[in-house]
């Protein structure tokens, strides 16, 4: 028996009751199927992951992942939304679904008015505003006014390093020097900004560099298409 986890959660949200989320680890495989040469272990994975989250024989419905601050809602279970990068659901019976091997994944959760959502965020979509928009897309489509928040694995400060092209589009207080003339962005401090100015609280963060940990693959740290992925869905 293994004795790596087959999912991760943030933990202020793992006994949320009616919430179900996770982040799939190594354990599991790549959820990723783009790079796949074979989808078959692919689609394997993402089984035991919807399985191990007691979700047997879910429907996941796969955010698109466009690098957009575009959002949809689910309102019945279908295999993919192409075209935006946050999908939101009211309904028990879809489960959201998005990989990552760097970018972030943010669980977003109305406890008052059961509704869910899942962001895929990474420098594009969180300079876009993806998080900001999908927070205002609840409010706006469901009335959620009490939204919380949880930040997953991704590449953190200390690792993420980029050029000046990129740098330029973001605040100074998300930036740090790099080497050689680079720089250090901390995807997550700008989303965990963008949805408090959103009126989300609290925001959480599980604190996992897939760069640095192990349980996570990492784009940055070995590229070569393994992607781990995030569900969200109401139980
Ligand atoms: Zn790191």
């Amino acid at each position: 028996m293994s004795t790596i986890p087959a999912a991760l959660h943030v933990p202020e949200l793992a006994d949320e009751p009616g919430l179900v989320h996770g982040f799939s680890t190594v354990a599991l495989g790549s959820v990723g199927l783009k790079h796949a040469p074979d989808p078959s272990p692919v689609l394997a994975s993402r089984r035991a992951f919807a399985g191990v989250l007691g979700l047997d024989g879910a429907v996941l419905t796969t955010v698109g992942s466009v690098h957009s601050a575009a959002v949809a809602r689910v309102d019945k279970p279908v295999d993919s939304v192409d075209d935006v990068d946050a999908l939101i659901t009211d309904r028990s019976d879809v489960a959201l679904f998005a990989t990552y091997a760097d970018c972030y994944p943010i669980v977003l959760w109305d406890p008052e008015k059961k509704v869910a959502g899942l962001v895929h965020a990474g420098w594009r979509g969180t300079r876009a505003g993806v998080a900001t928009a999908a927070v205002s897309f609840m409010e706006d489509e469901y009335g959620c006014r009490h939204v919380r928040a949880g930040i997953g694995p991704g590449i953190c400060g200390r690792c993420y390093e980029v050029g000046e092209d990129v740098a330029e589009q973001f605040d100074q207080r998300f930036l740090a020097p790099g080497t050689g003339g680079r720089f250090l962005l901390d995807l997550a401090a700008a989303n965990r900004v963008q949805l408090e100015d959103a009126g989300v609280k609290p925001v959480y963060d599980i604190g996992i560099c897939t760069k640095e940990h192990y349980l996570f693959p990492s784009h940055r740290r070995h590229p070569d298409g393994t992607r781990f992925g995030a569900i969200v869905a109401l139980r």
